[in-house]
């Protein structure tokens, strides 16, 4: 996969570094190419922004840097990029559906706002996709577009080792993830539950699912009514109700 980045401030970016992006980049398979937006502005002072037209507070990202970096960017692969994103907070909402959507792509391009964000040409006219991270605003698009590449880096697969694999993280299959364990095996007065210890794989496997189903029915019923249970889950989930009784509103 190939991302380029479209900043103010391409240095935030060493912080990926600290990431699976790194180990990503370093088996080849992943190009991550960041570009200062200020080298696109044309005029002697490298003007990137301007003041809003109606007046009011605050700065706007003037649209032709963004789109002279965008042909320029565009042009440095040959991979076609289809989906150009705006880090905007009035994006879709960012989750692991649309992490696994952007990871089947071979080219993703970041424009990161800043000051009061962009102008509206460059959301109408210039990209695909807008993405928001969460109901909160924050100062630039830099941290947003970096959640996004970590959560989409290590779904290429081949980033993580298969003993680390996403498939049973939570969200990958609607749920959360059931609790995880490590030595010692009694600490702050909590022992590690038996069956972790018992070497039955398949018990194992049957009390991860319960606790995960647990774990979602207890701080994400939204998430269960989506999900498509199996048998083997229903009957699961009426043993945690029988042990725990029916939640605050019911399922
Ligand atoms: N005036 C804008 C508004 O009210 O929608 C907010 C601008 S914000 C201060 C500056 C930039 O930060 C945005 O252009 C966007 O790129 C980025 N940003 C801020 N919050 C974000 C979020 N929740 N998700 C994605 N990007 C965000």
């Amino acid at each position: 996969m190939e991302i380029d980045v479209l900043t103010l401030f391409p240095a935030m970016f060493a912080a990926l570094d600290e990431s699976i992006v790194k180990r990503a980049r370093e088996r080849g398979l992943l190009t991550l190419r960041v570009w200062d937006i200020r080298e696109f502005a044309y005029d002697r002072h490298r003007t990137v922004d301007d003041t809003p037209y109606g007046g009011g507070a605050g700065m706007v990202m003037k649209p032709e840097p963004i789109h002279r970096a965008l042909q320029h960017v565009k042009a440095v692969s040959a991979r076609p990029a289809r989906r150009v994103i705006l880090m905007s907070p009035q994006g879709r909402r960012f989750d692991q559906a649309l992490a696994r959507e952007l990871a089947a792509q071979e080219r993703l391009i970041f424009i990161c706002g800043r000051y009061e964000g962009v102008d509206e040409r460059v959301r109408l006219h210039l990209v695909s996709d807008e993405i928001s991270i969460g109901d909160y605003v924050l100062t630039g698009g830099e941290l947003p577009a970096m959640v996004v590449i970590d959560a989409v880096a290590r779904l290429i697969p081949g980033v993580l080792g298969s003993a680390e694999s996403p498939r049973e993280e939570s969200f990958s299959d609607g749920l959360l993830e059931y609790p995880h364990y490590t030595r010692p095996r009694e600490y702050l007065g909590t022992a590690v539950p038996e069956v972790l210890l018992s070497g039955d794989h398949e018990a194992v496997r049957r009390w991860r699912r319960k606790e995960s189903l647990r774990r979602t029915r207890e701080r994400r019923p939204d998430l269960l009514e989506a999900v498509r249970l199996t048998p083997e889950d229903l009957r699961l989930l009426q043993e945690i109700e029988a042990e725990e009784g029916a939640p605050p509103g019911g399922l």
